[in-house]
């Protein structure tokens, strides 16, 4: 069995989508990278700030709220006065932090690095991704093998795709590294048999 990798390498963080009052409308908030701190003798916030992608408005997510300034290190606390670019990409990265703020979550840029997977030979493959995202694991497949919904589903269907961990390849996102087993392969429609009447 072949072994193939593809690894889900984020162009994006996730935006934030919610009403903007300027735009009277739901748009993309998009992370600026920029963190917001107001630090005071007994009390810190921390925020990530994000831009409205239409109008620039922002709109801050909380990291942190009240809390002790003792409670982060100081490494950390200067990380985050220099906007450290991998502590922004951490906290960018977290749905479930984006969820609590009550912004709905959309999709990342991505790209999929890797080969592709040669349906001639049965297949391991793993999908690797950094971080849990709303991305769907079929969406991934289907443009990466350059497949039809109902190719898809056809080999869904017939077990020549599945995944070694019983998820729902129809639905599930990909909140982990993701194993799947490609085999038996057979997406040409067979010829129909024509019965020739001779009258
Ligand atoms: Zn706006």
């Amino acid at each position: 069995m072949q072994k193939v990798t593809w690894d889900i390498q984020y162009i994006s963080s996730p935006p934030a989508i919610k009403y903007c009052k300027k735009c009277s409308k739901k748009t993309e908030y998009l992370c600026s990278g920029l963190f917001r701190i107001n630090a005071q003798r007994k009390y810190l916030d921390i925020w990530l700030i994000y831009k409205c992608s239409d109008c620039d408005s922002t709109w801050n997510m909380t990291i942190y709220s009240r809390i002790s300034p003792k409670s982060i290190a100081p490494e950390i606390l200067d990380e985050f006065h220099n906007n450290n670019e991998e502590l922004a990409k951490k906290y960018a990265m977290d749905t479930e932090l984006m969820r609590k703020n009550g912004v709905e979550v959309g999709l990342p840029k991505y790209k999929i690095l890797g080969t592709n997977v040669n349906f001639n030979t049965p297949t391991e493959l793993h999908i690797k991704s950094s971080y849990p995202s709303r991305l769907k694991v079929s969406s991934l497949l289907r443009e990466k093998m350059n497949l039809s919904q109902s190719d898809f589903e056809q080999m869904i269907t017939i077990g020549s795709i599945r995944s070694t961990n019983g998820l729902d390849l129809k639905k599930c996102r990909l909140q982990a590294d993701v194993i799947l087993i490609i085999e038996n392969v057979q997406l040409k429609v067979k010829p129909l048999l024509h019965n020739h009447c001779k009258n």
